[in-house]
């Protein structure tokens, strides 16, 4: 199986053999298909697994048609800590290089104006960690009504690190009609709780 066996775009597909990338692993081939067609996806994945490029490289395709308004970001990824954030907006630049997309980044410990900024100029995708993306909202500068894609990163950590209140209340200001991605290395009671709220007919994917 090689990349262009999933369904991605050719731009996407240079992108991912410019990195040096020759085949996907696993859990690309297992959730790029379904991510691409539209479905809610429920990946358990460690770190080191490929997960990140899982759902990046189909979410670059899925956004490539449209445009973000002001404040109206099409698409949120939230992560536990702003290494990871950083890691996926690392991954959407390096695989989002043919297309046009607009990218930010929500982190603790930057400065909030050059973050308001960017939202201003309109976002295709927003990546944050839960308590910034709460405080910019909650300053009315974000609008959460035009998200198509959801996805939650490494939701076991989020648990651990008591993010799930504000993850939760998040997810309540999301349209209900939008495609949930939603990723677990560990995938126990309450885990399973979380993703049964979050997500609707999903694709289960274990590596
Ligand atoms: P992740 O599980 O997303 O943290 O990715 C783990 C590492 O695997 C990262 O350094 C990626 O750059 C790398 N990687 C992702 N997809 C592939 C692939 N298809 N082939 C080789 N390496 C990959």
């Amino acid at each position: 199986m090689n990349f262009s066996d999933l369904g991605l775009s050719p731009e996407t597909i240079k992108a991912v053999e410019d990195v040096g990338y020759s085949t996907p692993t696993p859990i690309q081939e297992q959730a790029i298909p379904y991510v691409l067609m539209g479905r809610d996806v429920l990946g358990i994945a460690q770190t080191g697994t490929g997960k990140t490029a899982s759902f990046t490289l189909p979410m670059i395709d899925v956004l490539a048609q449209g445009r973000a308004k002001a404040r109206m970001p099409r698409s949120l990824i939230l992560a536990p800590t702003r290494e990871l954030a950083n890691q996926v907006a690392e991954n959407f630049t390096l695989y989002g290089k043919y297309h046009k997309l607009t990218m930010a980044l929500l982190i603790g410990g930057e400065s909030f104006s050059e973050q308001e900024k960017a939202l201003e100029r309109g976002v295709d995708v927003l990546i944050a960690t839960p308590g910034r993306l709460m405080d910019l909202f909650d300053r009315g500068r974000i609008l959460l009504r035009d998200v198509k894609v959801l996805v939650i990163d490494e939701a076991d950590r989020m648990l651990d690190m008591g993010f799930i209140p504000d993850v939760e209340r998040i997810v309540s200001m999301l349209p209900p009609l939008r495609q949930t991605l939603f990723f677990s290395a560990t995938m126990d009671e309450p885990i399973r709780k979380l993703a049964d709220a979050f997500l609707s007919n999903p694709k289960e994917v274990r590596v």
